[in-house]
């Protein structure tokens, strides 16, 4: 397509925006993956930060998990939550993102790991005061509850969670599907945090199905959707989301790199804005996908066969659709 425009990156990176699908452990850089193993005495995967860009290139989901959780093992004090979610803020800050929403592996951390919640909370809160300070960036977190371990073990992280509710702590999210959404009774975890003041949100419909987005709707009572693309399986089920108003949380990058849809050329996102669902864009785990927030930009427009406007619905989208005060939502876009 020769007559396509070019990405206009300027004005994508101009654009106020937010990103709400981005998860803490999985926005590690190289340099921080380098500065954090110097830190602990780990021997790094590689000694620059391009033969780390290059080892963080993984070939399949299990190589995927295995350096995911790599990074999520040099993750250990208070000070590195600060750094890494710093870093990343600043990152997003340069990007032209405003407000940030960090979903943080509750569930690993306080379950799987036996870490000290609080000292990763006070953490990571430290990170996005400095970016904060820096940059203006606001930023809310989402701690994420893991399927595979169970509804107890949902419980119990919950539990650890609801025990220190900081401000930043706005909502609580599902991590991603598992064979047992239907036989264990997670809603009730969904319910405590609703009844504790917390938004709702759950990864559905990323390699799975429909059903899957219809049961975080109906029985997790989320407001938002990461990803939500094998919602496209069931027209309803679409319908019913523009009604009323679920947005999908989508990262094409991540899709492509984990293999949800054979080619960005195969993506649903034309299929999901001509159906009027309400989409707001996010790079996931970007050093892993190797892919930013511009980036997801850059492959919408192309795969949309966007213009000017339809670049800043996107934009505009993130912000109305995101948890941020709305005088803060306001402002921001007014400076549009
Ligand atoms: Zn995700």
């Amino acid at each position: 397509m020769d007559d396509m425009p070019d990405f206009p990156a300027d004005l994508a990176r101009a654009l106020p925006k937010a990103e709400l699908h981005v998860h803490l452990e999985g926005s590690v850089d190289p340099a921080t993956l380098l500065r954090l193993a110097d830190r602990h005495g780990v021997t790094p995967p590689a000694t620059d930060e391009a033969g780390i860009r290059d080892w963080l290139r993984f070939d399949g989901f299990p190589s995927f998990l295995e350096r995911y959780f790599w990074v999520c093992g040099l993750l250990r004090t208070a000070d590195d939550f600060a750094d890494i979610a710093e870093s990343y803020l600043r990152h997003a800050h340069d990007q032209g993102a405003v407000h940030v929403e960090f979903h943080v592996s509750s569930s690993y951390h306080i379950v799987e790991r036996g870490a000290d919640w609080s000292e990763v909370l006070a953490g990571v809160v430290a990170g996005c005061e400095r970016a904060e300070a820096d940059t203006g960036i606001s930023s809310l977190l989402i701690p994420d509850l893991s399927p595979h371990l169970g509804a107890d073990a949902a419980h119990r992280a919950l539990d650890v969670v609801l025990a220190e509710l900081h401000p930043r702590i706005v909502a609580v999210g599902m991590g991603g599907p598992a064979d047992n959404w239907r036989d264990e009774d997670f809603g009730s975890a969904f319910d405590r945090a609703r009844d504790a003041g917390l938004r709702t949100v759950s990864h559905a419909g990323e390699h799975g199905p429909a059903w899957e987005v219809a049961h975080a709707l109906d029985v997790f009572g989320a407001e938002r959707i990461q990803h939500g693309i094998g919602a496209m399986g069931d027209p309803t089920l679409v319908a019913r989301m523009v009604d009323e108003g679920i947005a999908c949380d989508v990262c094409p990058g991540s899709n492509v790199a984990l293999a949800a849809v054979p080619s960005l050329d195969e993506h649903p996102l034309p299929a999901m804005l001509d159906a009027g669902l309400t989409v707001t864009l996010g790079s996931d785990d970007p050093p892993l996908f190797a892919t930013s927030l511009l980036a997801e930009y850059e492959h919408a427009w192309n795969l949309c066969d966007l213009d000017d406007d339809g670049l800043r619905r996107l934009a505009e989208n993130s912000l109305v659709e995101s948890f941020a005060a709305t005088e803060l939502v306001a402002g921001w876009l007014s400076e549009d």
